[in-house]
């Protein structure tokens, strides 16, 4: 494998993830150039020793590794892809490594991109939340061979990571992360259902949790996002987005095998009225909102006057959108059927 040397990386999205990821590259004595659409994202980075890039080429231009960690398929793709882009600047020879949970077909399409362009890329979705990524603890879902990594970036990986699968080429990353996030997903709603069950039976939900929590019903979901839940703090550490995000790609590839998942479609409808009536940015412990008094949604910022319109009515978005309900608000009527 060829010998790589590395001391200048490049961050692209210092966002909830990013930002805590890109600090222990930083730690780690990398010299670190930062970029984020928002640049006050990027203030703590670049008061602890990072380089506030103006735009993505002067970000990646002299970076021998460059990380991206932004939000949806189509941010990944005008990051690396537009003319002002990653693919465009980088300098040849250069790593790029997306850590953002996205679309295998894209992560496959720039991998091939980047070897014409005398680049290499390859997926690494991470799965371990916000504190897995504080912690430097995150696990690794990586769409390249074992071993075929030089172990200079194999180091750099492991500053932020306990724990690196490998799954063979690139997209194949994505797909074992889309793997985790439908059964993660399942396993929310089989705690919120459980709670509701509860709470309507009279019991105490809070020592149910309790014995959810040792029994055969746990979960990681359950573990890490039930008592949040319970609590009433529905502060994202993982925007309920991005969950629909995850499920709108995992039925999306699905349906490339004519497989159909109804777990996952369960999780997707639910995820999608909450993102209608208000939680996006809700952390996605917020889906137990969906079963609540509606004054306790209102208190938490949903409002169920803004569910969308009834099926059969005009959709009058794009047609060619693959990625899930992906653009609240404008540009999506929150309606593509998979
Ligand atoms: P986030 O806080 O929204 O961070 C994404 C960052 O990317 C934002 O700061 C955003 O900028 C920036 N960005 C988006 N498009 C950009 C562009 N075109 N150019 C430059 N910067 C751009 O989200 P996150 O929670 O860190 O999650 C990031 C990704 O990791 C998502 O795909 C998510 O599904 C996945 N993930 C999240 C978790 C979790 O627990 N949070 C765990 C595993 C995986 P703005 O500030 O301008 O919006």
């Amino acid at each position: 494998m060829a010998h790589t040397t590395i001391s200048k990386v490049a961050f692209i999205g210092t966002g909830i993830m990013g930002s805590a990821i890109a600090r222990h590259i930083l730690d780690a004595g990398y010299r670190l150039a930062v970029y984020n659409r928002t640049p006050e994202k990027a203030d703590a980075l670049v008061a602890a020793g990072a380089v506030r890039a103006a735009s993505i080429a002067e970000a990646v231009r002299h970076a021998d590794v460059v990380f991206t960690m932004v939000g949806n398929p189509e941010d990944v793709e005008d990051v690396y892809l537009a003319g002002d882009g990653i693919l465009a600047n980088a300098r040849k020879g250069a790593w790029l490594i997306d850590l953002t949970t996205s679309s295998p077909d894209l992560a496959r399409d720039i991998s091939e991109a980047a070897e014409v362009a005398d680049l290499h890329a390859f997926d690494c979705p991470v799965t371990g939340g916000e504190q897995g990524a504080i912690d430097g603890t995150l696990t690794l879902i990586i769409g390249a061979e074992e071993g075929s990594l030089p172990e200079q970036i194999e180091e750099l990986l492991a500053c932020f990571s306990a724990k690196r699968c490998y799954f063979g080429h690139a997209g194949a990353g994505q797909t074992a992360k889309l793997c985790n996030q439908v059964s993660f997903a399942s396993c929310i709603v089989g705690y919120a259902d459980a709670l509701a069950l509860a709470e309507q039976a009279g019991l105490d939900p809070h020592a149910v949790l309790d014995l959810i929590l040792s029994g055969t019903g746990t979960s990681g979901a359950a573990s890490s996002y039930a008592p949040k839940s319970l609590a009433g703090d529905y502060k994202a550490g993982f925007f309920a987005e991005y969950l629909r995000k995850d499920l709108g790609l995992a039925l999306a590839h699905s349906e490339d095998f004519g497989l159909t998942l109804p777990g996952a479609e369960t999780a997707y409808a639910l995820y999608d009225v909450l993102c209608q009536i208000g939680g996006a940015r809700l952390g996605g412990q917020a889906i137990t909102l969906l079963y609540s008094d509606e004054a306790d949604g209102i208190a938490a910022g949903v409002d169920w006057s803004r569910a969308q319109q009834d099926e059969g009515d005009e959709c009058d978005c794009d047609d060619d959108c693959c990625c899930g309900h992906l653009h609240d608000g404008d540009g999506c009527c929150g309606h593509h059927a998979h």
